[in-house]
């Protein structure tokens, strides 16, 4: 067993940093575990044990060969402890691995606090200065806000993001084709972006649609001001008829070549995956009830019957900007021993977190015994989260659920022989499984597990 040189906290007992906490223990390392529940709490979390599932008890799909099931699988392999009590928890849910929530995160609670390794600590952790070792942050989307002020001073007051806005999602298959046109503003670049061109009428009417539609009803985590940069589109409507105009449905330079004129306005919709099957309304994130929102945004040339396959939404979510901030192996590349897990650092999702808290477990391991971390290999679901929070791009970055558009694609010369997409897809994920169980083997000669 390698020799602990330097002391390990973690903060937030959340998904992820019990499972870096398990990590660091069966390598035999010591670690400070704070959780601020009860003293504080959240305004999601309703009890004081760890691992609480907030929303849903869905640890999404556990069909082989799927992106999430990879991620799981590749977790089973490297001990995680928050899948083994998952699927000792498990509850009947189809394909999909459901757990009795008040269960799991109980097992969690109890299997942690008898760990001798692991040190709980209650307690709100307000300042990140003067610490001698390495810290890995896992407080997730709630992080409280002194915390979270700490977190914008040591990365930059542009690089902490505190709201999701979500812009809806439309079917490919149920857009009008007829009725909008493919453009790039001023024709420079690729034309990538649908346009759904609107005259000045079907623009009043739109906006006074928007203006008198139902909102959401707020929650806690809602109350808060809007960022500028993500106002919801009925917010900006209402600061006068022509703000959209000049926002996110400006219509300069797109002219439209089915009439050889510029629009009054337009709506862009941008593609959301390689399948090409479905596209974003950009920049309409809004707060509406999704009934409302079907209703108002239907009456968009082209969408008279879109196929809405998420509508908007704007919600609390603490997030840090991790292409510009992170390494693959999540630690800061300002201050290499602060670790970044969980939903905090950038990923979306129960599993997800889970995920990176074994990962930064495993490289707070590996620096506080002096081994020089190994990010985990690119075609590996694992490695394919960190591949895209660390190499997306920073000026648009949003958080990201595991999907197969992540995983790394299987070249084109395969692709031309084999073309049925199910052995693809098994092809993509016996490559990652192989490349995670490789260095899973290498990990175990430098960090030996108990
Ligand atoms: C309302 C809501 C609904 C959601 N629904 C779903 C869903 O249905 N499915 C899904 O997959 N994901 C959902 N999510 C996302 C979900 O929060 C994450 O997937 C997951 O909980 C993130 O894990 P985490 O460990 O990063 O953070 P958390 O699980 O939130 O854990 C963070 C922990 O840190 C503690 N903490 C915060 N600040 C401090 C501090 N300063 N000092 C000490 N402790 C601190 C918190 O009390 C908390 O226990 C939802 C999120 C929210 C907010």
């Amino acid at each position: 067993m390698p020799e602990q040189s330097l002391p390990i906290r973690i903060i937030g007992a959340g998904l992820a940093g019990p499972e870096a906490a398990w990590q660091c223990a069966r390598r035999g390392l010591a670690v400070s575990l704070y959780e601020m529940r009860p003293q504080r709490t959240t305004p999601a979390h309703e009890t004081d044990l760890f691992a609480e599932l907030v929303c849903s008890n869905s640890l999404k799909s556990d069909s082989e060969n799927s992106a999430p099931w990879l991620l799981k699988h590749e977790m089973r392999h490297a001990a995680s402890l928050l899948m083994e009590l998952a699927t000792r928890t498990a509850v009947p849910a189809g394909h999909a691995l459901a757990v009795d929530r008040l269960e799991f995160s109980r097992l969690v609670t109890e299997t942690i606090a008898a760990e001798p390794l692991i040190r709980v600590i209650r307690e709100e952790v307000t300042t990140l200065d003067h610490f001698p070792g390495v810290t890995i942050l896992a407080t997730g989307p709630l992080t409280s806000d002194a915390l979270a002020l700490e977190i914008q001073r040591l990365s930059g007051t542009d690089r902490l993001f505190f709201f999701d806005s979500i812009s809806p999602i439309v079917e490919a298959d149920s857009i009008d084709h007829s009725r909008v046109y493919m453009a790039a503003r001023y024709d420079k670049g690729t034309a990538d972006y649908i346009n759904c061109p609107m005259m000045r009428e079907e623009y009043d009417a739109f906006i006074a649609a928007l203006a008198e539609a139902q909102r959401v009803d707020g929650h806690d985590w809602d109350r808060a001001k809007y960022f500028e940069g993500c106002l919801p589109i009925e917010e900006i409507a209402r600061r006068g008829p022509d703000t959209l105009r000049f926002g996110p449905m400006k219509p300069v330079g797109l002219r439209n070549p089915h009439t050889g004129n510029i629009p009054y306005a337009v709506v862009q919709l941008r593609q959301e995956n390689l399948r090409a099957d479905s596209y974003n309304l950009v920049g309409f994130q809004n707060h509406l009830k999704f009934g409302e929102q079907a209703r108002v945004l239907r009456m968009i040339p082209g969408l008279e019957n879109a196929k809405f396959l998420r509508f908007g939404q704007i919600h609390r979510n603490t997030y840090i900007n991790a292409p510009a901030l992170l390494t693959p192996t999540l630690q800061m590349k300002q201050h290499p021993r602060i670790l970044f897990a969980g939903q905090l650092s950038g990923v979306e999702g129960y599993v997800e977190s889970i995920a990176t808290g074994l990962l930064a477990g495993i490289t707070a391991a590996a620096l506080a015994t002096g081994v020089q971390p190994i990010p985990a290999p690119r075609a590996s679901a694992h490695g394919s989260l960190t591949n895209y929070i660390c190499g997306a791009d920073p000026a648009s970055f949003q958080p990201a659920n595991i999907t197969f558009d992540l995983l790394e694609q299987l070249d084109e010369s395969i692709k031309r022989k084999v073309r049925d997409k199910k052995l693809r897809h098994q092809m993509v994920c016996e490559r990652a499984f192989a490349e995670f169980t490789a260095w899973s083997q290498q990990l175990s000669t430098l960090l030996p597990t108990r």
